[in-house]
Parts: C-alpha cells; structure tokens; sequence
C-alpha cells in the first residue's frame, strides 16, 4: 500500500531526526554537566580552603557534606581529616596527582580511581597558607545519578514523541494518498475538480486521454472483428453456391439421368460456376492480403499511365466481344505505389465498366495530373448506380442486381478491393453516377 510507504518513510525521517537531536542534546548536556560539576567542586574547595584558614579543624567538624568529600593533608602528605574515610588506614597522599600539582602550583586536579572509596571520583586540591592541601573531590556516581535522573525525563518524552510522529505520518500519509484513491478513473477530470488539487492535473489528463484511445481502440477492434465475422460467413456462403451447382449438374450427369443433348451444356454450367469460383477465390485471397495491409508489398515508383495501357490491353478483347470501345487518353505520371494493388484499382474499375455497360457502350480511361496530385478516371455509358445503392457499392459482396452480377460473373467483391488499395496508396476517391447514363469513378494518387 502506497500510504503504508509514505507513512514510513515520514516516520523514518522524524525518527531520524529525533535520534540526531537526542545524541546532541546528550553530547551537549554531558559537557555542561561536567563542567558544572567541576566549577561546582572548585567552589566548594574555595569554601572549604577559606573555612580552615579562618577556623582550623573546627570548621572541618561542622559541617555536612554528602555529596563531597573533603581531605585535609599535611605538608608531608599525612592525612589529618577526611569525611569519609578513616584517617589512620589512609596511606600517605603526597604522591596523588592533584596533591601533587597542590604544592607545586598551589592548585591540582584530577579524575581516577579510589584506592580509599573504590569508586571513580573526581579531585580538586588547593595549597593553604600554611603549606597543608585541602581536596574535595566528588563521585561520578553522583554524576551518573544526574545524568539518569534526566534520561529519565528525555525516555518519557521519547516515547511520546515516537507515539505521536507516528500518528502525525500515518494522518500525513493518509492526506497524500486521498485524493489519489479518489480518483474516479472513469471520469479522471471530474475527479481532480473534486479534489482540486493542481498537482496531479496533468496526470488526470494523460489518464482522461489514454481511457479515451482505449475505449477507440476497442471500438475499432470490435468493428473489425465483427466485419471478419460477417466476411468469413460471407465467403463461406458464397463458395457454397457455386460448388453446390457444380455437384447438382455433376450428379445429374453421373446418376445418368441427363438426356444425351442436356450433357453438353450441363458441363458448360459447371465450367461456367468452376470459373466463377476460381474469380471469387482470388478477389477473397486479393482482399484478405490488402486487410492484412499489405505487409509483404513495398512501394516503389511506378507509371500510372503504363499500368492504365496494361489494364486496357488485357480487356480489350472482353470489351470487343461486347461490342464495347475503350478509350486511354493523358500523360505518363509517375506515383509512388505497389504495383501489383495499382494494378487491381484499374482492373477492377475497368471490369465494371465493361460488365456494367450498355450495348454499343463505350469507356474513358484518363491519366492526368491535377493541383500537384495524379488523377485517374473511368467513366462508362453503362447502366448507372441508383442513388441509394451508391454508398454501399464499395461493401464487400454487396451488388445492386443479383442476377445481372451473376450473368457477368461478378462478385461482389472488386469495389472493396479498390476502396482498400486506395486506402493503403492514401488516395481518395469519388463516385458519380446517373442511372442509364453511366457513372464516373474518380480517384485522386
Ligand atoms: P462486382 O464483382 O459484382 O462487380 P463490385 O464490388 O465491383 O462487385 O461492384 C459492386 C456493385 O456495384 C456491382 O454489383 C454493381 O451493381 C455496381 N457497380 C459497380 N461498378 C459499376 C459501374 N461502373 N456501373 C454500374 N454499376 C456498377
């Protein structure tokens, strides 16, 4: 969980944060402590000091201290008081460091081990008037009391800031993931207005705007699969027809029920259907590669015009035996294309044309450049496309007349061709048409 991190991570911090402080609150406590433990000692050998100068041992007789010591050593080292030792099982204190630098400056200190009070303790000694040193010193004990007396203080105030960082990054956390949680991902913007928070506007648009190529991209899948779906049932119907004509006629044949004249023209209907089914085998097999985008074609330059006069050429002879005339007319253009699919555009404009005409009909086939792209036209003085057919000509198996496709041995399937190798070459193109006049297909490289 995302809060969960943020939370941590907050709470690490301040815990870091907090561990850093407490070491230099210790570090700078311990020294202050120290030093006034020290400059608490001094004081007290200055009392002491002044006390027996004025009043001897009588002074060293009064008073009570508990928490210091206080030695009172000879010249010779001999101790003659101490407040918390028997003085007669003392050894000599000449040697002791602060005793030591006593006599010689008039002022000694030092931290170290008691023989006398096994304990660590730190010394204070200062030389009298009359030769004789005076020492305080005082246990670190006492000082480690002082030191935990505050740990003390500082553990209780740990705790509850832990308690309480804790509970502040947990609320801090839970305030950053909010709005994010809240995002309503079918409707990011909305969302972000709710929560009005700028910074994560722009996140809400990329979302806003990948939700919106999503649900296109689905759309469009969608539509395709289902025109696949339609395609496929299509085909398979459409395959059926003619080989369930060929098997009738061959069956016919076979059982021996034809009579001896009907055989020939029988066999001309299942060759006639044979051929059908070979045309309609390969427009499905044209229309598939170019749904498949043509991937194993690449563009080249290729002569629009040249293609045109191929075209023409390979169809004069159907043309002429329907008493049909065709007409090329324009000029060499060059466009970039694949051949093969340029190729199918013309044949199939062509074919309809001669198979959509009427008697002593003619076509115009025209290559010409216009506004800097390259046009081809193919109008024919066919029979026309009536107007509310005109939109759906170019939908796969779609004919306007069954029967007469079927005598000119159509498929349904030429227009869908050209529309998707205009699509692949990025050419529009455009229908005119007058019903008993003719029609003007249009296409513009
Ligand atoms: P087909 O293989 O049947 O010709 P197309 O997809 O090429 O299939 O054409 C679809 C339908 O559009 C045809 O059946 C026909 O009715 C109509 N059509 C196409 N071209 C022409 C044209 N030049 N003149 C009249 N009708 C046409």
């Amino acid at each position: 969980r995302m809060y969960k991190q943020i939370r941590n991570a907050i709470w690490i911090v301040s815990l870091i944060v907090l561990a850093l402080s407490l070491i230099l609150i210790f570090g700078m406590s311990y020294r202050y402590f120290t030093g006034l433990q020290e400059k608490q000692l001094r004081t007290e050998l200055e009392l002491a000091s002044k006390g027996i100068e004025i009043s001897g041992v009588d002074y060293l007789a009064d008073i009570a201290m508990d928490d210091y010591r206080l030695t009172w050593i000879e010249a010779d080292g001999t101790v003659i008081f101490d407040n918390m030792a028997e003085t007669q099982n003392m050894e000599n204190h000449l040697e002791r460091t602060e005793v030591k630098q006593a006599i010689e400056t008039g002022y000694g200190t030092s931290s170290r081990y008691s023989k006398t009070l096994s304990e660590k303790q730190l010394y204070a000694a200062k030389k009298l008037s009359d030769g004789t040193v005076v020492r305080t010193s005082v246990s670190y004990a006492t000082f480690w009391a002082l030191m935990f007396a505050f740990g003390q203080a500082i553990s209780a105030i740990l705790i509850f800031v832990i308690i309480g960082s804790y509970a502040v990054a947990l609320r801090i956390s839970k305030n950053i993931v909010k709005p994010i949680n809240n995002i309503d991902l079918d409707n990011p913007l909305g969302s972000g207005e709710m929560t009005g928070l700028e910074e994560i506007k722009p996140l809400l648009m990329r979302i806003e705007i990948q939700r919106n190529q999503h649900i296109r991209d689905n759309d469009e899948i969608e539509k395709a699969s289902r025109i696949r779906e339609e395609f496929t049932a299509n085909v398979s119907h459409e395959l059926k027809t003619p080989l369930h004509a060929i098997s009738g006629y061959a069956e016919l044949i076979v059982n021996g029920l034809t009579k001896e004249k009907d055989i020939v023209p029988f066999a001309g209907k299942i060759m006639e259907e044979a051929q059908r089914l070979t045309t309609l085998v390969e427009d499905i097999i044209e229309l598939t590669k170019l749904d498949n985008g043509a991937l194993d074609y690449c563009k080249e330059d290729v002569d629009l015009y040249r293609i045109a006069e191929n075209t023409v050429d390979s169809l004069l002879t159907t043309a002429e035996s329907r008493g049909i005339k065709i007409e090329l007319e324009g000029e060499h253009a060059i466009i970039s294309g694949i051949p093969k699919i340029i190729y199918s555009i013309v044949y199939n404009l062509v074919d309809n044309g001669i198979k959509y005409n009427q008697k002593n009909g003619s076509i115009k086939v025209s290559v010409f450049p216009s506004g800097g792209h390259t046009v081809l036209r193919v109008s024919d003085t066919g029979i026309g496309i009536p107007e509310d057919s005109i939109d759906r000509i170019f939908e796969r198996f779609y004919v306007v007349d069954k029967s007469r496709s079927k005598e000119v041995g159509g498929t349904g399937l030429g227009l869908s061709i050209v529309k998707h190798g205009c699509i692949i070459h990025d050419a529009e193109m455009s229908v005119k048409s007058e019903t008993g006049k003719g029609s003007t297909f249009t296409i513009t490289f």
